[in-house]
Parts: C-alpha cells; sequence; structure tokens
C-alpha cells in the first residue's frame, strides 16, 4: 500500500526554501556567503509593532480568537484598503490567516476544483504552481516578454481562456521580476475577468513596495468586486515575514468558505500576531515609506553594479525587492548549461546565493533579493564579475 497520496506527490518543496537550506549548510561551516536568496527585508520589524504584541501578552491576549480573526483586525485591514485604495469591504469580507500563502492557499481550495483551469503569467512566484496542482486545478501559463517588461494584456489572458478557466493570479509588484502592470493593463485584464466570470486573485504582497509612480491595486475596480480576491501580507510591507500575518478580501461567500476550511485547519492565527497587526495598519506608515526608500537605493545600487557585469543584461525592477538578470549570455560556458547549473555554480564556487529562473517559469534567469545591506550587494556584485568574467 503506498504511503503518500497523490496530492503530496504531484507538488515539490518550495525551490527558495530548498536554495535557504543548501545556504544554510554552507554558513554552518563558516564560509562567507553574498546572500541574495531569501525573500524578505532586512529589516526588523517596527518597535511600535514589536510593544503591541508584548502587550497582548502581558495583558493575558492569549487565548482562542474568532476563527477569520477579531472584528477589530478585520476592522484595521479593510480601513487601510478603503483609504489607500478607494475600497469599500466590510468586515466580513476579510479573514485574516497565518500569511498570505496561506491565504492564497484557502482560496485555492475553495474556488477551484478538480480540471478547474488557473492562468498564471509568466515569470510567477514559486508557490502559485504547486498551491494549483495540489488542489487539483490545472495551471495554464501565459508567457509575457522580457522586451516587454514582462507585461501581460487582455489580449494575451483572452486567448487563454477557456470554457474550463475559473481564475486567474496577478502579482504586481512581481515576484521574481519587480515588473508592474500599468494600471489600464490590469483594469482590463480585471473588466475581462468580470465579464466572463473568471475570478481574478490579486496577490498584493508587494503592493506598498511599488517604487516610481502611484501604488495601486486592481480592487479599486469595485464594480467588478464579485469577482476580485485580494490576497495580502504584512509580511514585506512592515517586516513581519516570521509573524505569519496575512489576509483575504473578497465576496462573503467565499470568505466565509475560507473562514469554515481555516476552521477545520489552522484556527484563529496567533492571537499576539492580530494585536500586532492592528498596530501596524492603523498606525503611522511613515515605517514603510522609509523601508521603500531604502529599497529603491538599493534596488539602483544593484542596477548599477550589473552595468560593470559585460554580458548581463536586466529589466529595472518597479517595485519588491527583487532582481532577475538575464544570464543566457554565459549558458554554454564553464559547464553551465541552465539557470539551475548557474546557481548551483554560483553558490558553490563563487558563494553568492541566488535562485534559478525555472521555478519561476523561466530558463534564462536567476533572482536576487536586494534586501539586504549595501555591503552585501557590493560584496556579491564583485564577486558575480569575477565569477562571470573567467566563464569560458
Ligand atoms: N506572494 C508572493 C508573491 C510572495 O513573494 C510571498 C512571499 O515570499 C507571499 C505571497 C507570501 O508571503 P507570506 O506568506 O509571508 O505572507
Amino acid at each position: 500500500r503506498k504511503v503518500l497520496t497523490d496530492r503530496i506527490n504531484r507538488i515539490e518543496v518550495s525551490a527558495t526554501m530548498a536554495i535557504t537550506a543548501e545556504a544554510l549548510k554552507l554558513k554552518a561551516q563558516g564560509i562567507d556567503l553574498a546572500d541574495f536568496g531569501a525573500g524578505e527585508p532586512h529589516f526588523s520589524t517596527p518597535q511600535h509593532i514589536k510593544d503591541a504584541a508584548i502587550e497582548a501578552i502581558n495583558s493575558n491576549f492569549t487565548r482562542y480568537t474568532a476563527v477569520a480573526g477579531i472584528p477589530q483586525v478585520r476592522q484595521a485591514i479593510v480601513d487601510r484598503h478603503a483609504s489607500d485604495f478607494k475600497t469599500n469591504y466590510t468586515p466580513e469580507e476579510c479573514v485574516f490567516s497565518a500569511g498570505g500563502k496561506l491565504a492564497i492557499f484557502n482560496a485555492a481550495e475553495v474556488l477551484i476544483d478538480h480540471g478547474d483551469e488557473v492562468i498564471i503569467p509568466t515569470p510567477f512566484w514559486v508557490s502559485y504552481k504547486d498551491i494549483v496542482e495540489f488542489v487539483g486545478g490545472k495551471c495554464v501559463f501565459v508567457e509575457t516578454s522580457e522586451a516587454d517588461n514582462f507585461r501581460v494584456t487582455k489580449e494575451m489572458i483572452e486567448a487563454a481562456i477557456t470554457p474550463k478557466t475559473k481564475a486567474i493570479i496577478l502579482n504586481f509588484p512581481s515576484n521574481p521580476s519587480g515588473a508592474i502592470l500599468p494600471k489600464e493593463d490590469l483594469f482590463d485584464i480585471i473588466r475581462l475577468c468580470h465579464e466572463r466570470g473568471i475570478y481574478a486573485l490579486l496577490d498584493e504582497c508587494y503592493v506598498y513596495l511599488a517604487f516610481d509612480g502611484d501604488i495601486y491595486s486592481g480592487a479599486s475596480l469595485t464594480e467588478c468586486k464579485e469577482h476580485i480576491i485580494v490576497l495580502g501580507s504584512l509580511s514585506k510591507t512592515y517586516a513581519m515575514t516570521g509573524w505569519r500575518a496575512g489576509f483575504a478580501l473578497g465576496p462573503k461567500q467565499i470568505i466565509g468558505a475560507m473562514s469554515k476550511l481555516q476552521s477545520q485547519s489552522t484556527s484563529n492565527t496567533s492571537s499576539i500576531v492580530q494585536r500586532a497587526s492592528i498596530a501596524a495598519l492603523a498606525s503611522s506608515q511613515e515605517c514603510v515609506a522609509v523601508m521603500r526608500e531604502d529599497y529603491i537605493k538599493l534596488r539602483d545600487r544593484v542596477l548599477e553594479g550589473f552595468k560593470t557585469i559585460p554580458g548581463l543584461t536586466c529589466t529595472v525592477p518597479q517595485g519588491a525587492f527583487y532582481v532577475y538578470p538575464n544570464i543566457k549570455n554565459f549558458l554554454g560556458k564553464g559547464g553551465i548549461n541552465t539557470a539551475s547549473e548557474m546557481a548551483a555554480k554560483l553558490l558553490s564556487e563563487a558563494h553568492i546565493v541566488t535562485v534559478p529562473g525555472e521555478p519561476f517559469g523561466t530558463k534564462e534567469h536567476i533572482r536576487l533579493s536586494y534586501a539586504v545591506s549595501a555591503d552585501v550587494i557590493d560584496k556579491g556584485i564583485e564577486r558575480l564579475r569575477t565569477f562571470l568574467g573567467n566563464l569560458k
């Protein structure tokens, strides 16, 4: 009799987590790594957020709460969203989950049936594919062009729609490319989804880390609300990756189903994290602006560094904290034929941690997270220049 289910065998360990594990082994051997692997802020959680958690513990706010989160945290989420994006969600249209990833997973669980198709533009965040496949759905990838800054258009989506299409997952700013879809393109795609009865899952995990213009959400298109599900996270916005704080906003029926699922799995997210999240969402957003300014400087530093490496090309990321350079000019050299081989060699020989493009759906890129100190960037660029320069 087989031990594991078919559904668990359909998925892989998250590629970014696998790289992190490998890097940790080298670190344990005392090797100094230039680590661009982990997708998390290098900042500490702001003090006022930590204080709220400590206060929650000291006041014994340590018991079970409502499964979907206490009313105050859901109110804080909908208020933040309303004030930033002119949306009109109510607390009943909001569920608080243990991280944005769980919110995406729960949304997939309640929306995707066996055989349902989910459109995913490439490059995409690694977990979408596994989550969709785990719940029995079929991913329909829509290839975008690097020359067009990974832009996805309504026409491209329209061509991928079939009678089985149930949802689309959109993520801007994008992990891994940092690309942002122009507002009109985003709105056109969401209008198309609404007309066709397709759910637009908007992964807004990096929405506040948009650098070069307006910060906008597709959910502002309130006339399409019926088919929009916002999947949000406090992880990146407030440097809270370890706390596990995420949420979904959407139609009551769907949010209710996600809460029901949560009632039979995690129950409520940590009561302490809920209190801390209220502090994050409802107080001054100055800390977010400060971190954003820093990411912009770090992005520019990485791009300046890349310019000193002949053969390496890169789109200009407009948000998040990733760069996605194209390494095709180096493939075929030094026994390196794929992005995975490049990432492996960069780690073992140059001691640079990157993530290969394949799990993000492209073959000629590697991803670097620049949520690191300027020193790490300088050290990493130096190593990259030497390593790539010596490849024959
Ligand atoms: N969505 C994207 C695009 C991400 O990059 C991540 C984390 O890396 C998440 C969602 C999930 O974040 P969390 O589960 O920490 O809220």
